[in-house]
């Protein structure tokens, strides 16, 4: 039992078999008994969008017909704007969020559940399947506030990191989180070294308040002690994410100050031009702008880079494509 248990593992994640009847390094008939018996996933791709060499989007029903979304970002994209040959996978953590940022469309129809960690790493597994590509690296940027399911992201990415498991190495996995600074100084002492990026988006409270409630609970200077603390248990620099949205979060007092922030915490900024959300009314600055932006936040002493959208014309803004389905019910 205890040998084919190990097959089992091996069958799991190794092998990356979706159905127990496949597992060919078991025998015939305990193979197909199992298969009859039991099923692996439980998550199935319903919906694709976008093409091999662009950003492609999948939306997932999960066992109780609720949706999800995972975005591959392939080989020369890169979620921070880098080159290189990762294949990223951009993973959800809830079906939908409590958090209600004002510009997010996976906040718009609410809060329904946390994921399973197995439903979590399962994302990976069913891309991986449709795609038939080897995911390198996951970014936890899908739908949902990773840490507000701070127990079964943490089991997901023992899974996805564990050499019995998928594989991924740590420093290829990046938690991305809205601010919750007390989970944050939780989560420091996780002993493995995966990344950390701050959805930052104001870099004063007045501005960041106005977007994102979650600013109100955790403002700033808080979120920064969290961001402290963090940096004491790691050695790795964090990215703040920041989205540019007209009229709203754009002004070069902010660029400044964003570059100051981020200089002090040893961060680096990651600029992302805002993608237009169905039925939401914010806009991105036109491209002059971003670059000014951008040469502000540098001169202020802080590594920047700006992304040059791939994803805006398939809705590469998480959310959307399951906004979509659960309207049509
Ligand atoms: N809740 C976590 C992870 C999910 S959001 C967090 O807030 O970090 C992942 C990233 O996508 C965040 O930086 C979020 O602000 C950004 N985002 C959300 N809607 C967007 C949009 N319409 N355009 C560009 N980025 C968006």
């Amino acid at each position: 039992t205890r040998y084919r248990g190990g097959k089992m593992w091996e069958g799991v994640y190794e092998q990356r078999v979706g159905e127990l009847g496949e597992m060919t390094n078991l025998g015939k008939g305990f193979r197909e008994r199992l298969g009859e018996s039991f099923s692996l996933r439980t998550a199935e791709v319903v919906e694709r969008q976008g093409s091999a060499d662009t950003t492609r989007k999948y939306l997932l029903r999960l066992w109780d017909g609720r949706y999800v979304e995972c975005v591959l970002i392939p080989a020369n994209v890169g979620w921070d704007g880098a080159v290189s040959d990762r294949r990223t996978l951009c993973v959800s953590s809830q079906v939908g969020c409590a958090y209600d940022c004002k510009f997010c469309a996976s906040g718009l129809a609410g809060f329904t559940r946390n994921l399973g960690a197995g439903e979590i790493v399962e994302q990976v597994m069913a891309v991986e399947g449709e795609s038939g590509e080897r995911v390198s690296n996951i970014v936890f940027m899908g739908m949902g506030e990773p840490l507000a399911n701070l127990k079964n992201v943490m089991k997901a990415i023992r899974i996805l990191n564990a050499p019995w498991g998928v594989g991924i190495g740590a420093r290829h996995m990046t938690v991305s989180t809205s601010g919750l600074a007390p989970q944050i100084e939780k989560m420091a002492a996780e002993p493995i070294p995966f990344r950390l990026a701050i959805s930052l988006h104001g870099a004063t409270d007045a501005v960041r308040e106005r977007i994102m409630p979650v600013n109100r609970k955790y403002p700033l200077e808080r979120l920064f002690q969290a961001i402290e603390v963090w940096r004491s248990k790691r050695k790795q620099k964090i990215t703040l994410e920041y989205i540019l949205i007209e009229g709203v979060n754009d002004g070069m007092d902010q660029a400044e100050m964003l570059g100051k922030r981020a200089r002090s915490a040893g961060a680096k900024v990651n600029l992302i031009p805002y993608n237009t959300v169905e039925g939401l009314e914010w806009r991105r600055p036109v491209e002059a702008v971003q670059e000014r932006f951008l040469e502000t936040v540098k001169a202020a002493g802080a590594p920047a880079t700006l992304r040059r959208e791939k994803g805006g014309d398939i809705d590469a803004a998480c959310g959307q494509l399951r906004l979509r389905r659960e309207n049509l019910k």
